[in-house]
């Protein structure tokens, strides 16, 4: 019998082991998936939490529900890899386990710790995050009382995860503060490291442009050095300063440190993978998906179900022997709640940038590429369902996992 290791039951680790349990032969190969918690979270939903639109309930499942009876679930914080053994030490016990093939999904996290300031004293007062769930929640009490100012939505770093979810933030606060009839109460400040509203060119302007009608000031190419809590000042290299009332702040996102003790991980702990098969730089035993891979594309759930498609049908050739031949072209999407019912959409991958459009289905829809509709927010919100149902679930969907160009115009 082989031993297929899969490290995090998030949202890629969930959907390999749904997918290769069903895939793989039974009598040939057992699942394990370790992870040191036993709730799985639906982070998309961390957005809704600080606006009350969605309760801490609504984005918690219990992983063993997530995963196959077949499936063995260990549940303890990962020490380490050590690659030359095959094997992968536990925290809980010291214990070891032993693999034929390892799968590395352990993610990406948040790291405040890695800011000057940013956690002394006034962490969960004046500055908050929404990127953990005991952060968005503490967030929820924050807001449910705040009486406005200078409220400050920053990125500390690229990449970091949902790169679009800070944005989304920002468009849902002027909703909540208009809808709580104070919007003129409070100034909205995006503050990011990139020199405009997103990553890529096109997106970048359309997204500028809602942010600017939603008259949020934006400072662009603000590398933040420390933050200085007693003056409630971000402060930047390049000795800019930014004052804040309520700072929400993305920290620095890394991959687990065991990665890095393990010595698999680049500066940040992802881990070197071949950009189409997910396959380790260094080990022929070894995948990284989700989060925890330094592919060049977005750090997202999307891409994680996308690419596990394709990783699942390659690994069963590898399993046989054969070459993997499948390659993944880094598509992902995301939907960008804007506030007041609507939402946009974007779908992109590694050589295409996110373009107007029609999607899924080229000239119908029903969402709208770059475009803030009605329907966009309503696939934004059926969209949890979907995770918890089908997409975790490993059960095929008939989105392809590739991305189409038809639907898409250039500008
Ligand atoms: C606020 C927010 C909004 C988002 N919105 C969207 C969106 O709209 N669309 C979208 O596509 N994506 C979105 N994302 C991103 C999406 O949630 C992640 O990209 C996705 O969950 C990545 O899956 P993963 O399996 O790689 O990592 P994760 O789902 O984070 O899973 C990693 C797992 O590894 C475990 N783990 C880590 N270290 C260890 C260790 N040392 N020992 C044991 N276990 C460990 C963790 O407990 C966790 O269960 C959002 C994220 C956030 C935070």
């Amino acid at each position: 019998m082989k031993k297929l290791l899969v490290l995090g039951a998030g949202t890629a680790g969930t959907i390999t082991a749904n997918k290769l349990n069903r895939r793989l032969d039974s009598d040939e190969w057992s699942i394990t998936v370790v992870d040191q918690d036993r709730i799985h979270y639906y982070q998309p939903g961390f957005l809704f939490i600080p606006f009350g639109i969605y309760e801490p309930d609504d984005v918690i499942k219990s992983k063993g529900s997530l995963l196959p009876p077949e499936v063995e679930l260990v549940v303890s914080e990962i020490d380490l890899i050590e690659p030359e053994q095959n094997r992968v030490k536990l925290v809980d016990g010291g214990n070891y386990l032993d693999y034929d093939v390892l799968i590395v999904a352990t993610g990406t996290q948040p790291r405040p710790d890695e800011t000057p300031g940013l956690t002394d004293g006034s962490w969960r007062d004046t500055i908050h995050d929404f990127y953990t769930f005991d952060g968005a929640v503490a967030l929820a009490d924050k807001l449910r009382t705040w009486d406005g100012g200078r409220l400050v939505v920053h990125i500390t770093e690229m990449p970091c995860k949902c790169p679009v979810a800070p944005l989304e933030f920002t468009f849902l606060a002027d909703a909540f503060f208009h809808n709580k009839g104070m919007r003129d109460r409070v100034e909205l400040v995006y503050v990011t490291p990139l020199d405009g509203a997103f990553t890529k060119p096109i997106a970048s302007e359309h997204l500028g442009r809602m942010l600017e009608a939603k008259k949020v000031e934006v400072e662009t190419d603000f590398a933040v050095e420390r933050v200085d809590p007693d003056r409630n000042m971000l402060v930047s290299y390049d000795e800019r300063e930014i004052p804040y009332d309520l700072l929400v702040t993305v920290p620095v996102n890394m991959g687990a440190e065991f990665v890095d003790r393990s010595g698999l991980g680049d500066e940040l702990n992802y881990v070197p993978v071949d950009k189409h098969t997910f396959l380790s730089k260094e080990y022929d035993n070894i995948f990284a998906l989700g989060d925890a891979a330094d592919l060049p594309t977005s750090k997202a759930g999307s891409v994680a179900h996308f690419a596990v498609d394709v990783f699942a049908d390659n690994f069963v050739r590898y399993a046989k022997g054969l070459p993997m031949v499948e390659e993944f072209d880094g598509h992902a999407n995301c939907f960008i709640e804007s506030g007041f019912g609507k939402a946009a959409i974007i779908d992109f991958n590694y050589d295409t940038e996110p373009l107007p459009g029609k999607y899924p289905v080229p000239g119908i829809g029903p969402f709208s590429l770059l475009e803030e509709t009605q329907i966009n927010h309503w696939g934004k919100m059926m969209f949890r369902w979907l995770y918890w149902n089908v997409l975790l679930k490993g059960r095929d969907t008939p989105l392809p996992a590739a991305m189409t160009m038809a639907g898409k115009h250039a500008e």
